[in-house]
């Protein structure tokens, strides 16, 4: 298959990008600045990767799809809705941004809106076998990056304090060690676009064919990755990408085109977003060479 050596072409074409490691967690600021992956997988359950495939990173905000698929299939979607809005903010991802009247956050890829998330879920437990069911093997969470994060974690702590006060947090504090405890989940490029596959193809697994979540479930993660997954760069990511996704602080970023594949990419260096600077290329030429833009004619 040609694939294995087009994604190195890839990598190596986008290699020189530099960026900055996230530095707000301890334990982040250690990594790697040159490590670089990608990983695709189809509907059809083709798998392909290039570079440092195997490399583990913690799983950071790209959980949070995942995390508001949970509580989607565990509450419903009108319980979810009523205490997660599912408007863009174009703000920061770790905004101070609930609405002023409800306290609602704006939607579930922004922390506070995570953190809400993490509260309805209902377990840790929940959250990380479905997020294993996707990748097809049990994930474990960083211990190290876990505790490096609750140790500085002051701004989801008011966050979820400021929730507490309008009902929509029932308890700050167990909400944020759930929260963080989802983010620092340990996988690969491999893990994550296995991850991404399932969303792509309406909730059932590739693999074993096995019905995870609901094709209304995947509809609405999608359209709320495809406004809101890509911290304040949304916009520029929807015109130049053209495809739903999220990313992570920790340097990854995942992709699906609906009906199609799951893609996902990795290397640590931010760009003044936050989102992986070299990520950020690698996905605008994979769209690119493959035509995965949604708003592409055909
Ligand atoms: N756990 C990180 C935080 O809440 C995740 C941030 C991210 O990946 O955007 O600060």
């Amino acid at each position: 298959s040609p694939v294995p050596d087009y994604l190195d072409e890839v990598l190596q074409a986008c290699g020189g990008i530099q960026g900055e490691t996230a530095d707000y967690i301890p334990e982040l600021a250690k990594v790697d600045p040159s490590l670089s992956a990608v990983a695709l997988s189809t509907v059809d359950d083709a798998h392909h990767s290039a570079g440092d495939a195997k490399h583990r990173f913690t799983i950071q905000s790209m959980s949070k799809p995942f995390a508001y698929a949970v509580a989607i299939e565990h509450l419903g979607w009108d319980a979810v809705h009523a205490k997660i809005d599912v408007e863009p903010s174009g703000e920061a991802f770790n905004e101070i941004s609930v609405d002023s009247e409800t306290g609602r956050p704006h939607n579930a890829m922004i922390n506070a809106g995570a953190i809400a998330t993490a509260g309805l879920v209902g377990s840790f437990e929940r959250f990380a076998d479905f997020a294993s069911r996707l990748a097809g093997r049990e994930l474990r969470v960083d211990e190290a990056v876990y505790e490096s994060e609750m140790g500085s974690t002051h701004r989801n702590l008011a966050l979820a304090h400021l929730m507490a006060a309008y009902g929509i947090v029932e308890d700050p504090r167990d909400a944020v060690e759930r929260y963080v405890r989802q983010c620092s989940l340990a996988v690969d490029v491999r893990d994550l676009s296995r991850m991404a596959a399932t969303l792509a193809n309406g909730g059932v697994h590739p693999e074993t064919g096995e019905r995870i979540m609901a094709e209304r479930t995947t509809r609405q993660v999608l359209s709320v990755m495809a406004t809101c997954g890509m911290y304040d760069a949304a916009g520029d990511w929807l015109s130049t990408v053209g495809i739903p996704a999220k990313s992570g602080v920790s340097g990854g970023i995942i992709g699906v085109l609906p009906g199609q594949v799951g893609v996902a990419v990795f290397s640590p260096g931010l760009d003044a977003h936050g989102n992986s600077a070299r990520g950020v290329e690698m996905m605008r030429r994979l769209s690119d060479d493959m035509g995965m833009h949604l708003m592409n004619p055909g």
